[in-house]
């Protein structure tokens, strides 16, 4: 699948209307579509075979698909007419199916490779709902095929979740999403544009693939956009020049981020005693949003948080979405309900209740203890039809995103990805998302209006979890899930946990990330040892780790984690857009660059302007020895 998207460097509105504005915006293809491209590619050179490029879109996205012929795809299919424009990402699935499946009356495959996201949406939810619709097997994330054997007709293959990397097999065909760690794509050719010159893209309109008309395009899509608005910007902080004087910067800095608490205090509020909770208006006041009321909640159905976990082990996501969903369903008038769905679950119904759920609906199944997207998204679809939620929330983690693209495909509904807010319109009862497009530079409140439940991810650290409160046992619904043999249709191999594998970005408190402003790999030390005192883990901009100074897995933004430290430290780091977006949610930004007019400033909390070869060896000094000890305590006892 190859998909053609507008450059978000380049990304510009009309600021009035908030249209994009097309006319000079260079399109590109989909950077996660090239590897998926490249992976074909290498398939077809061990295996034979063809290599098709299928697209949807308008007339334009030929471009993209030339581009795959001229790279070495050998046919390439359009999914062009006036009726798909404006499909959700259900519509959008339904027309690749339709497309596909015309392409294999005379052509069967036995792989869909699709990228791992698009970079202007960043849903990827596409892929699981088309595997669903062929009744095949999803491999989402996937950075290393390992092994296919044409003659069982099977596939393993490695894939990267949030919190480890996951060998898996399954049965052919199979739809495998691919990310950049996978390969390296190559570029087209003079042979190959020439060659791509003399092909055709063919177009195909809804006859030609026999699609009903009324599941495509916005007729077909269950969410619609209802605002579109640009990015609240944070406010400007405050620049120190040291230039001149990088040891007066350091000590400005220090004593800066100790004013704030910057240092030191998130901890301190992560160890505060646990509250009751009883009274959902003081959550709601706890949270710092109106507790503004729904009249008629009884034609409400109550709000759902899936909780995520691995083995038993809870991904603290869950109890994130525990958090604003208590809100949420406080202004239903409705209970908050945790779906639990995994083989001897039990005591998460206990951390569930903990962290604020009124019911937990459980699903324990011993075929459920992997984690496996069909009969997970079975499960979740089987407890939905029964018991009708109103809102649905889960995890914008890799795997909430597969669950959630593949359970909305199933239940037709729904699904806003990759919220930062969510609200109810009081008058309507309308459940509203509030998402990121474009990379970050527009935000769209998304509303599903005709279908229930909506569905709606969060990406981790984006909400705030209520502090745990032993508050003893509610309700638990147990639910059978009817699996059938095909639902089982893929075995997990090996599981290797990020502990092993290192790093947790995700539940640093402190980052210190490092740029291309490094120079070079053995200068990270500097980024490394900063990080060390400050009791903090090591990130990157994706041009130090394109440079191959440090692994992908440090790699903040678009492309890689979405942080929210209390405090991150940019350290020769320009602030592209890309890096930006996955920094959002940050307390404090701090930025350490040479150049003043560099971006990150705007989004600096606190900036030194300076050569961070000074600038950062003078703060590493500053705390080590006086700066250090105006630290709170736990910084002190965290440094050796
Ligand atoms: C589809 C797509 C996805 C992407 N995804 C990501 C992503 O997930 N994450 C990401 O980070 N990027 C991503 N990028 C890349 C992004 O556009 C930028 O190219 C990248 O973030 C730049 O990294 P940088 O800031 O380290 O390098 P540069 O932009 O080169 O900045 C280096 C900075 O270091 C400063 N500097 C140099 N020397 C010194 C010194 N001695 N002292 C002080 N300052 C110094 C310079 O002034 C400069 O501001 C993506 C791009 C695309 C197209």
């Amino acid at each position: 699948m190859v998909k053609q998207v507008p450059d978000a460097a380049d990304i510009r509105f009309d600021p009035i209307t908030l249209n994009l504005i097309r006319e000079g915006i260079p399109s590109i293809v989909n950077p996660f579509c090239l590897n998926a491209l490249e992976e074909g590619l290498r398939l077809k050179e061990r295996f034979g075979g063809t290599v098709t490029a299928v697209s949807m879109g308008p007339l334009q996205a030929q471009d993209g698909l030339r581009e795959a012929l001229a790279i070495g795809a050998d046919r390439a299919v359009l999914a062009s007419d006036r009726e798909m424009a404006g499909a959700d990402t259900l519509a959008t699935s339904y027309t690749l199916w339709k497309t596909m499946q015309r392409i294999a009356e005379n052509q069967p495959f036995d792989i869909i490779l699709s990228g791992k996201v698009a970079i202007d949406g960043e849903t990827g939810q596409v892929p699981p709902g088309i595997a669903v619709r062929f009744g095949i097997p999803i491999i989402s994330n996937v950075t290393m095929i390992e092994e296919i054997d044409l003659e069982s007709q099977a596939i393993v293959a490695k894939h990267r979740f949030d919190d480890g990397i996951e060998t898996v097999r399954a049965p052919l065909p199979a739809v495998l999403t691919i990310t950049e760690e996978a390969n390296k794509p190559r570029k087209f050719t003079v042979e190959g544009m020439l060659k791509a010159k003399r092909m055709k893209v063919e177009v195909w309109d809804k006859n030609t693939m026999g699609a009903d008309p009324d599941l495509l395009g916005l007729k077909g899509s269950p969410t619609i956009v209802k605002k579109v608005f640009p990015p609240p910007g944070r406010k400007q902080g405050e620049i120190f020049d040291g230039t001149a004087d990088p040891r007066a910067a350091a000590k400005w800095l220090i004593q800066k981020l100790v004013s704030v608490r910057a240092l030191g205090s998130s901890q301190a509020e992560s160890l505060q005693t646990p509250v009751q909770i009883t009274n959902p208006s003081t959550i709601v006041e706890m949270l710092g949003q109106p507790a503004s009321k729904i009249e008629n909640s009884e034609k409400f159905g109550e709000v759902w948080v899936f909780i995520e976990h691995l083995h038993g082990r809870p991904a603290q996501v869950g109890w994130e979405l525990l958090g604003e969903g208590k809100r949420l369903a406080s202004i239903y008038g409705t209970k908050l309900a945790a779906l639990v769905i995994g083989n001897n679950v039990e005591h998460l119904a206990k951390d569930a209740f903990a962290y604020g759920a009124d019911k937990v609906y459980m699903v324990d199944h011993e075929q459920l203890e992997d984690y496996r997207t069909q009969p997970y998204a079975v499960a979740m679809t089987q407890a939905v039809r029964k018991y009708r939620p109103e809102a649905l929330l889960i995890g914008g983690t890799v795997r909430g995103r597969d669950l959630a693209g593949s359970a909305a495909t199933f239940l037709e509904t729904g699904l806003i990805a990759d919220c930062t807010a969510l609200d109810v319109d009081t008058e309507s009862g309308t459940f509203m998302g509030t998402r990121p497009d474009y990379g970050g530079n527009l935000m769209s409140t998304i509303i599903c209006p005709k279908h229930r439940p909506t569905m709606a991810s969060v990406r981790p650290r984006v909400m705030k979890a209520l502090p745990p409160s032993p508050d003893g046992d509610r309700e638990i619904v147990r639910m059978h899930v009817d699996l059938r043999k095909q639902d089982l249709n893929t075995n997990v191999i090996e599981f290797v946990p990020i502990e092993k594998i290192g790093v947790r970005l995700e539940d640093a408190q402190v980052i210190v990330s490092g740029g291309r402003g490094l120079g070079s790999a053995k200068n990270f030390y500097l980024v490394e040892e900063l990080a060390r005192i400050l009791n903090g883990q090591v990130g990157a901009s994706r041009a130090a780790v394109r440079a191959g100074w440090i692994g992908f897995e440090h790699q903040v933004g678009q492309t890689g984690l979405t942080v929210r430290p209390r405090l991150y430290v940019a350290v020769g780091i320009s602030g592209a857009i890309q890096h930006i977006v996955g920094i959002m949610n940050v307390d404090y930004i701090v930025a350490i660059n040479r150049d003043p007019n560099a971006p990150i400033f705007k989004m600096a909390d606190f900036g030194v302007v300076g050569d961070i070869f000074k600038v950062i060896p003078a703060l590493i000094d500053e705390l080590k020895s006086g700066g250090l000890a105006e630290l709170a305590p736990w910084q002190k006892s965290s440094t050796p």
